[in-house]
């Protein structure tokens, strides 16, 4: 796009949510340097394109300079370690994004795995490994990061918490199952981040209607089968 094309899509979308995938591979870095010679979130920038309706999609390989451009316009990072670790993509700099400024959101950018609880104790555990710390986000910090900021990246600021006037969103989490059985509940939000996982779930609503209960899909009889449906026709 031209430059007065980022613009223009940026004055369009000002109120709306707007993603991007950015800098997931150095590749992609490279071939932008070549031809534009700055990176692709710099390129942005110069464009008018970060705002606090914008969410950065990976952000795995950025320079200073770029994590302070998205920190400072508030900018979310949506990160998919779950996608970065399959394709041997690498580690995205969040705890210098999280202090840069950036709400940071969690996603599924691949069909290896689909699952919030792993992407959420992946970011974690990731900088475990290349930090050899632990600590670096709570249970709790995680959650929001899988809920009311995912929710607020999506523009939907008034989900993912519940309180009066809120979006009924939400799911509950079964702390019987053999994954998540035995800690106190003081500890229900580090079984959940930790332990559990999708098949935890026990009940779903979607804007106030029960759409899972007691782990059955109340608008699918059969989940396998219809996904299994779905991927064959993309086959065609
Ligand atoms: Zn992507």
């Amino acid at each position: 796009m031209t430059r007065y094309g980022y613009r223009a899509f940026a004055d369009r979308t000002r109120h709306v949510p707007v993603h991007i995938h950015l800098s997931e591979q150095p590749a992609e870095n490279d071939a932008c340097l070549a031809v534009h010679g700055r990176t692709p979130a710099r390129l942005l920038a110069d464009s008018g394109f970060w705002g606090r309706n914008t969410t950065a999609v990976h952000a795995t390989h950025l320079t200073g300079e770029d994590i302070a451009l998205l920190g400072g316009a508030g900018s979310t990072v949506c990160m998919c370690p779950t996608t970065e670790r399959d394709l041997a993509d690498g580690i995205g700099p969040a705890p210098q994004l999280r202090r840069a400024g950036c709400p940071l959101s969690l996603g599924s950018d691949s069909h290896a795995v689909i699952d919030l609880f792993e992407e959420a104790r992946a970011m974690e555990l990731n900088e475990r490994l290349r930090s050899r710390v632990r600590g670096h986000w709570t249970a709790a910090q995680l959650l929001r990061a899988a809920s009311e900021d995912g929710h607020a990246s999506l523009g939907w600021p008034e989900a993912g918490r519940l309180e009066a006037g809120g979006f009924a969103d939400f799911s509950t989490i079964a702390l019987d199952s053999v994954r998540t059985a035995g800690p106190p509940p003081r500890l229900a939000a580090e079984a959940a981040v930790f332990a559990a996982t999708g098949a935890d779930v026990r009940h779903t609503v979607v804007a106030g209607r029960q759409i899972v209960r007691d782990g059955r899909h109340q608008l699918i009889e059969d989940v396998p089968r219809a996904l299994a449906e779905a991927i064959a026709a993309t086959r065609g």
